[in-house]
């Protein structure tokens, strides 16, 4: 299962988030303050690579 990385607009509070292939944060809360539709970062696949091919990472691993 792919871990996502997502930053809250509102505190700036950035936390890690294990969810399904396909699966949408819209229903995402920052833990901190509880603001809702955090930003979605790089996936994790990306960052193992010390790389920041994140459009090659995607591709492979979303959209099927
Ligand atoms: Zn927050």
């Amino acid at each position: 299962m792919p871990i996502y990385e997502y930053c809250c607009q509102k505190c700036g509070h950035c936390f890690e988030v294990l969810q399904k292939v396909g699966e949408g944060g819209e229903s995402l809360t920052c833990p901190r303050c509880g603001a809702a539709k955090p930003v979605k970062k790089v996936a994790a696949c990306a960052v193992s690579h010390g790389s920041f091919s994140t459009g090659s990472c995607i591709s492979k691993s979303g959209f099927s």
